[in-house]
């Protein structure tokens, strides 16, 4: 029998099909009454371009394949979305006790959850046990502590891996670069490699090996290197303890995203592609696989959708001062030349301005100088009321808020494909009230609390 081919990025929108949803995005934005003066900022998941981003991981790991595909939790912090990953037959990644019970509230079965963090307490290591959530050891310490826990708990039906840093070096974004020779995540494969097997050895419980060489700025090429490293161990474990015991190998996540236009590339099967060309035994059915993505999963199924309110000329340079800053691209504002967005601008009713461009800046609401979303970007002329859509934000951008100022979190809403054909919206996440701000501020007066015995 002949493999079906590859289908290559079959699911995935073109840059036309992107830039027509963003279109409908903002006039239906506009028409729904998102956009008012207590609500001047929005975000808009597309649920097409998600489920499409979805289907095409999915498409591009053969069906023969057990491949556990989870969705980083830290991109997407919303419920209702983080369900349609649930529904989809997703995962989900997660990285603190917030995140695995808001992964268990959006309806993951625990069996499908991945628990990665560097700073596990005992208290979630033993919950992560009791509930048999997979999970990966990040150092030797936490190693020593898992197997007090072990002891402790007895039988237990969590996956257990350990996280290997491959040190294969930084990508383009120091930041965003955990496979650094001093990298503060898993365990050196490059310092450790006898330690490392010899703690295989004494544990049969231990049969998962996680590397995620992430990420944004680092090329297919370098990130497959770290996989190939680990596929490598993993024999190299197999030969020592005489029987296959690691059955799962956990890829990480960490495909970049194309911020500079409407292209999807690199897409999830060239990602593979590379994969397979470096350790074709990934996807001989030796090993089950997870992967861990997020941004990937994400970006480009999102868009910020913000009011401009004022608009003048400082040093002969046009500013629109919008409301869309540091809260909500907080990365990008910090980060600017590593993080940069396009920005679209549309008038009051939300059709797209198509006028010559020219040398703008475009700002958000916050008081600090550098709330600065673009500057001396080629724009068509802003005008006050006019809206600026902000593509590309699916990921980490609603789910990293920053509260600077007190500015709210904003509203998310969704669009997408019914069964009848017709583009519904739906309520992700309600915007954050004043009033909760100000309960969350603290209490109301200080509250004193017991006196200790002077000793
Ligand atoms: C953040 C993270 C991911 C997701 O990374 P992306 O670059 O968004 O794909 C996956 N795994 C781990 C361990 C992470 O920390």
């Amino acid at each position: 029998m002949i493999d079906a081919p590859l289908r290559t990025g079959q699911s995935l929108p073109g840059p036309d099909t992107l830039l027509d949803r963003r279109g409908e995005i903002v006039a239906g934005a506009v028409r729904q009454g998102f956009i008012d003066d207590l609500h001047p900022l929005c975000g808009v998941v597309d649920l097409d371009t998600l489920d499409e981003l979805m289907r095409s991981l999915t498409e591009a790991y053969p069906p023969s394949m057990p491949a556990l595909h989870t969705i980083a939790a830290k991109a997407i912090t919303l419920r209702p979305v983080l369900a349609r990953f649930a529904q989809a037959g997703f995962g989900c990644e997660v990285a603190s006790p917030g995140e695995l019970e808001l992964a268990l509230a959006a309806g993951f079965s625990a069996e499908r959850i991945v628990f990665d963090s560097p700073a596990k307490t005992t208290t979630e290591i033993e919950r992560a046990l009791a509930l048999g959530v997979s999970f990966n050891i990040d150092n030797f310490e936490e190693l020593a502590r898992v197997d007090q826990a072990i002891a402790r708990v007895g039988r237990h039906r969590a996956v257990i891996g350990m996280r290997l840093n491959p040190q294969t070096g930084a990508g383009a974004i120091g930041a965003m670069s955990t496979a650094t020779a001093t990298s503060k995540f898993g365990i050196g494969l490059a310092d450790h490699r006898d330690d490392i097997i010899d703690a295989f050895a004494v544990r049969p419980w231990l049969t998962q090996l996680h590397v995620h060489s992430g990420s944004q700025g680092l090329s297919l090429e370098h990130a497959a290197e770290g996989v190939r490293l680990i596929d490598e161990l993993a024999r190299q474990i197999t030969a020592r303890v005489g029987h296959q015991q690691v059955r799962r190998i956990d890829i990480g996540g960490g495909l970049p995203v194309n911020f500079g236009s409407d292209d999807i590339t690199p897409s999830f099967a060239d990602h593979r592609a590379v994969l397979e060309g470096v350790a074709p035994e990934l996807f001989d059915g030796t090993y089950g696989l997870v992967t861990e993505f997020g941004r990937a999963l994400t970006a480009k199924a999102g868009t910020i959708v913000a009011r401009v309110e004022y608009t003048k000329v400082t040093g002969g340079r046009p500013i629109a001062i919008t409301h869309a800053g540091v809260q909500v691209a907080t990365r990008t504002i910090f980060g600017s030349a590593e993080w940069p967005l396009r920005i679209e601008v549309y008038d009051g009713q939300g059709r797209r301005r198509v006028e010559q461009p020219q040398v703008q800046d475009v700002a958000g609401p916050a008081c600090f100088t550098g709330d600065m979303l673009a500057v001396g970007r080629d724009l068509p002329f802003v005008r006050a009321g006019d809206l600026v859509a902000v593509p590309d934000t699916g990921g980490y951008y609603f789910s990293t808020h920053f509260s600077y100022n007190a500015l709210p979190r904003p509203a998310v809403y969704t669009v997408g494909t019914d069964s009848e054909g017709d583009r519904r919206w739906s309520l992700a996440r309600r915007a954050q009230t004043t009033e909760e701000i100000v309960a969350e501020a603290g209490e109301p007066s200080l509250v004193p609390l017991p006196l200790f015995p002077s000793a």
